[in-house]
């Protein structure tokens, strides 16, 4: 348990001991119009560049303009096979193999793909059961699933929300969702970090409680991946999926990524959406004269299409920074302390009035083990004025409407000073 001060001293102690401090250098921070940087708070939505993607990405630029054609076997690495050199520092920061592991497309494609593969509703096994407030791609990527199949969303979705006057949810209501449509379920799909409160399921309770009943688990990791660890080969979930530009900073749309548990990914029988770059290698440039698809016994036998290079180069590049940091584990140890920061400053002048009535609270479970490093803050009164101030004085973090705004002070580049300096603000505008 970390005992906080507010004294701006602390934030700099604390800055000063911390073990991770100099990767804040290896970042891009934008300037604000004073010439600072930034309090970029928005790493949940876009993370910062690392400097080393330039570097990265003019390889392959070089190697296209060298080499053209030959560059997908003599580049320094190899197009060919790219995304192999993604799959182990991938594996490492969700608790996967490195061959239940494909980074390809984006999220919401990849959630499709996993649909197809593992929604295959029958008669009496057929609904889905996902959390709300959900990501819009994703209810609509599963809504158009089920119409896809011939059914109603109305009889098909069911939706996990908070109690009344609750914003976050209870494992044992989800718990008991589960148990009550057992029977009928063919699917949960949920979040493993809730884009909008911040919370952190407990994806291991939610997987072991439905697949004892028959149930499919997938999980959504774009708000989970970099931010939480998760042990998703231990925890035997089914299939994840996730995009890559949010904490793990490869860029807007990079290359996204899925996970199949091995059962899965081994099992070469399962029906599947599939192209050319899933199908053995011994046999792939045979093109035209190999016209049964025969995919590769991992995870690799859902990737569809050539892997994109360009958007893969700044995902190697990042990946890179968290092997160097030395994993998921000190940043998440970080991340826990920053975040503790964030709220024990929030909660120090939680904008009380004379009335009693708070302007604004936090609305992210106060438990670290339930929350990742975003706080969700509710503003009951005017709302966007609050927001348009903390942009006008160099806060970057953003605004969920109607009235939430988000913020996540991520290990890789936040300082402790940065909250200290982004609570202050807040405390000012009350
Ligand atoms: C960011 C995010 C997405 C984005 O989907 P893309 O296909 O990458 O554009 C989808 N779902 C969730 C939960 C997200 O947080």
């Amino acid at each position: 348990m970390t005992t906080f001060s507010a004294d701006e001293d602390f934030a700099r102690r604390f800055d000063a001991e911390d073990p991770l401090q100099q990767f804040r250098e290896k970042f891009h921070l934008p300037l604000g119009e004073n010439g600072k940087p930034l309090i970029y708070l928005a790493g949940n939505s876009l993370g910062l560049m690392p400097k080393a993607v330039r570097e990265t990405l003019e390889q392959e630029l070089d190697d296209w303009a060298k080499l053209a054609v030959d560059a997908h076997l003599q580049a320094q690495t190899p197009w060919y096979s790219y995304h192999e050199t993604l799959r182990e520092p991938m594996a490492r920061l969700i608790g996967a193999k490195p061959t239940e592991v494909i980074c390809m497309n984006g999220l919401t494609v990849n959630l499709h793909l996993m649909m197809a593969t593992f929604y295959r509703p029958t008669k009496s096994r057929f609904k889905i059961l996902m959390e709300e407030p959900a990501f819009p791609s994703d209810t609509y990527a599963i809504k158009t699933q089920i119409v896809h199949h011939g059914l109603d969303p109305k009889d098909t979705l069911i939706l996990a929300g908070p109690r009344k006057g609750e914003f976050t949810l209870r494992t044992n209501d989800i718990v008991d969702l589960i148990e009550k449509n057992a029977d009928q379920l063919a699917l949960v799909m949920i979040a493993g970090v809730n884009f909008f409160t911040g919370q952190f399921f407990d994806i291991s309770t939610i997987t072991k409680v439905a697949q004892k009943r028959g149930i499919t688990v997938g999980i959504d990791l774009a708000h989970a991946i970099g931010n939480v660890p998760v042990s998703l080969h231990d925890w035997k979930v089914d299939f994840a999926v996730w995009c890559s530009y949010k904490y793990l900073n490869a860029g807007p749309g990079a290359v996204g990524g899925a996970f199949l548990h091995e059962r899965h990914a081994t099992n070469i029988e399962l029906p599947r959406l599939a192209g050319w770059f899933g199908n053995d290698p011994n046999t792939r440039f045979r093109l035209h004269l190999e016209p049964e698809f025969i995919p590769v016994p991992s995870a690799d036998g859902w990737q569809i299409s050539n892997p994109p290079i360009f958007s893969m180069a700044p995902l190697r590049a990042s990946l890179a920074i968290f092997d160097e940091a030395g994993g998921i584990e000190p940043l998440r140890a970080k991340s826990i302390k920053l975040t503790g920061y964030l709220q024990f400053l929030l909660e120090l002048a939680p904008g009380k009035r004379q009335s009693g009535s708070d302007r604004y609270g936090v609305i992210t479970p106060r438990e670290a083990g339930s929350r990742g490093c975003q706080v969700s803050i509710l503003v009951r009164e005017h709302p966007k004025e609050l927001f348009n101030k903390l942009e006008a004085v160099g806060v970057k973090c953003d605004f969920r409407e109607p009235n939430v705004i988000r913020a996540a002070p991520t290990p890789l580049y936040n300082t402790f000073h940065d909250v200290w300096r982004f609570a202050k603000i807040l405390r000012e505008h009350q």
